[in-house]
């Protein structure tokens, strides 16, 4: 049987708990003395016909309420413990859980952008569209590229944010089931790629990054990438070995800089101008 057919007669045959205030009505009903629904219902003649029995149980409104909560719960419940899988295998370091819009104090001029992305999100996904977070260190790049994976897992969305480093040095090494973990870096809906520079890449190692880059190119999913590189740097290679995996970068991410001064100083500074001034003028 059907399962929610199941579900259904099994709460129709579940006698209603009868509690004191529930009264008998002029039908011959019993009905809910907090609502005021009956709690239970007369078969068609048919149907007596066939079981014997004239009257069956009924949800009430307060049955009802309660059912459904309990599913809400539930769903809670089930939506809570996918996040908590889903963000273990995300991130390799645990306090990149905590980098959320919420927790995005100095709302910078590219939260918006990042933003922008999780509500897209099927169209960036579509149209195999990523960043490219570029500019100094300290800039909050890491950071809201963390956002975005955070807010994207929040809604069951597979992400995975690797350090670049370590995924160069993971591909660098000769072990067996490295096309199990190119693989892995390819199949998930969304890869973020932190820190990304290819100053310590022995030649082997560049060709593994270009097989996932252009493997996830090829199967058309998405890729951010945060980097200290500058733009002018990564549209000059220094050899055409950077020069294939750059081009793939900027063909698949759209580039957006991060600029020196952070939104959070530049607010501090204009609060310390406006002190400064308000003292001058009481010292007057
Ligand atoms: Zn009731």
């Amino acid at each position: 049987m059907n399962k929610m057919v199941e579900e259904t007669v099994k709460n129709m045959m579940q006698p209603g708990e009868r509690t004191r205030e529930d009264y008998i009505g002029e039908d011959g009903l019993l009905y809910c003395g907090q609502c005021h629904e009956p709690k239970e219902a007369y078969f068609d003649q048919e149907k007596v016909g066939v079981l014997g029995i004239k009257k069956h149980p009924r949800e009430c409104e307060c049955r009802r309420q309660k059912r459904k909560e309990e599913e809400q719960y539930r769903e809670q419940q089930r939506h809570e413990a996918v996040v908590r899988e889903l963000k273990e295998h995300c991130f390799s370091d645990r306090s990149m859980k905590e980098w959320t819009f919420k927790n995005d104090k100095g709302l910078s001029e590219n939260t918006v952008l990042a933003k922008l992305y999780v509500k897209d999100w099927e169209t960036m996904k579509a149209e195999n569209t990523g960043y490219l977070f570029w500019g100094a260190v300290g800039t909050g790049k890491s950071f809201l590229a963390g956002c975005i994976a955070n807010a994207l897992l929040e809604q069951e969305i597979e992400v995975r944010m690797n350090n670049f480093a370590e995924v160069l040095n993971d591909l660098s090494a000769n072990f067996s089931e490295k096309n199990t973990y190119i693989k892995n870096l390819c199949r998930v809906p969304l890869l973020i790629l932190d820190d990304f520079g290819m100053e310590r890449g022995t030649e082997y190692g560049l060709e593994q990054i270009y097989a996932v880059i252009d493997g996830r190119y090829r199967s058309g999913k998405p890729l951010i990438a945060t980097t200290n590189l500058t733009l002018q740097e990564l549209k000059n290679p220094q050899d055409t070995a950077h020069a294939r995996i750059y081009d793939r970068l900027l063909e698949m991410c759209v580039p957006v800089q991060f600029k020196g001064e952070s939104f959070r100083k530049r607010t501090a500074q204009e609060k310390l101008g406006r002190m400064q001034k308000r003292i001058k003028e009481k010292m007057r």
